[in-house]
């Protein structure tokens, strides 16, 4: 029998959380002849309601998961961990300026960060999925200095899933037939879904849609602002599919991409496409032995240009900011 994969989840007791525990428990986010043991950490006023999780969990008497802690030490929670999910965040309050939500999460992937650093696994990989999820990945990583700086990385995924079913829609195709999606950017309103370089059926996405309004005025937003549509219409943000796309992120991270496609992940900018280097930026990667690597070579026309420089220069601001607060 194999060890079981130490699989940390932070904020466990929250929305996203309780969509997404019982998918890692079953063997979706590894494998499905992977044994976990899962590691909650919670803030102290939500540890009782992870432990409802956990009974629940208990109550599914899932074949892979050998075992689950419940904390509120970040120490603990990381000790010897393999996959760090990083989930719990300081959501935006009303009339909350951006400095202060910085600063709060600041408070809460500093401490993380240096807990990652201090005991995860050699071969650890974190995941940051709390908003704002690019900066506050580079929060964490930058006080996990022993940590390889590309284990770090923030969920676009939701993004790119978005916009695979978005432009299947738009061209009754299935989402199968789409190779080659790319988010670029920050995981925020500025990000660039890019159909130039996506393939639907081997052909350029730009030139099968040939409509620039649609995907200037209609898809580019609908893919931004999906989050906010689906508070609007559920009354709660999305969870079910957050979680579904960090298990995606992960289950590829580790298992690797198909031949002739590639993902979207954020991950440390080596400067490629000129975005500056040490950047979480979301890029069209390739996953081959547990490792990724960003695809080089695209060529990029004046339009994508331009929408990927826009989000990049928010995460400039963003890394400026919380360097000025001292949380870098
Ligand atoms: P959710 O589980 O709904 O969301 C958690 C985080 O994920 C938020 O920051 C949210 O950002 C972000 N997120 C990223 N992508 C998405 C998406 N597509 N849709 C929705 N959210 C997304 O929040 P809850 O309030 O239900 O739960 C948070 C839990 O975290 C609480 O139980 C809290 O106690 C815990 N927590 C734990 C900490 C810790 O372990 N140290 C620290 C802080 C909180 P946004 O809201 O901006 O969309």
């Amino acid at each position: 029998t194999r060890t079981p994969v130490n699989v940390t989840v932070t904020g466990a007791a929250g929305q996203i959380g309780y969509a997404l525990l019982f998918r890692i428990a079953s063997g979706q986010l590894l494998g499905a002849d992977v044994p976990v043991r899962l590691r909650l950490l919670e803030i102290p006023q939500a540890v009782k309601a992870a432990e409802g999780t956990a009974m629940e969990l208990d109550d599914c008497a899932f074949p892979l998961l050998s075992g689950i802690d419940i904390t509120d030490d970040a120490k603990t929670a990381f000790d010897g961990v393999n996959v760090a999910l990083l989930v719990g965040a300081r959501p935006r309050a009303k009339g909350m300026e951006r400095g202060d939500l910085l600063e709060a999460n600041g408070g809460i992937f500093k401490p993380q960060g240096e807990a990652i650093n201090a005991g995860a696994a050699d071969d650890v990989r974190v995941l940051v999925v709390g908003n704002p999820a690019n900066t506050n990945a580079l929060i964490a990583q930058r006080h996990a200095p022993d940590v390889p700086a590309e284990r770090f990385t923030a969920m676009t995924r939701l993004d790119h899933n978005r916009a695979l079913s978005q432009l299947a829609k738009k061209l009754g195709v299935s989402v199968t037939e789409i190779k080659k999606m790319t988010i670029w950017g920050n995981h925020s309103a500025t990000q660039y879904p890019d159909l130039f370089r996506a393939e639907v059926n081997g052909r350029v996405a730009a030139e099968a849609v040939d409509d620039q309004q649609w995907l200037e005025n209609d898809f580019i937003p609908t893919v931004a602002k999906r989050g906010a549509a689906i508070i609007e219409a559920r009354g709660a943000s999305s969870a079910a599919s957050a979680a579904n796309a960090a298990i995606d992120h992960v289950y590829d991270w580790v298992n690797g991409t198909a031949e002739g496609d590639w993902v979207s992940m954020a991950v440390p900018s080596d400067g490629s496409y000129g975005v500056p280097e040490g950047l979480i930026s979301s890029f069209p990667v390739t996953v081959k032995d547990g490792r990724y690597s960003i695809v080089q070579g695209l060529e990029l026309d004046d339009f994508s240009r331009g929408r990927i420089d826009a989000s990049v220069a928010e995460l400039v601001e963003e890394r400026d900011a919380v360097q000025a607060l001292g949380l870098i």
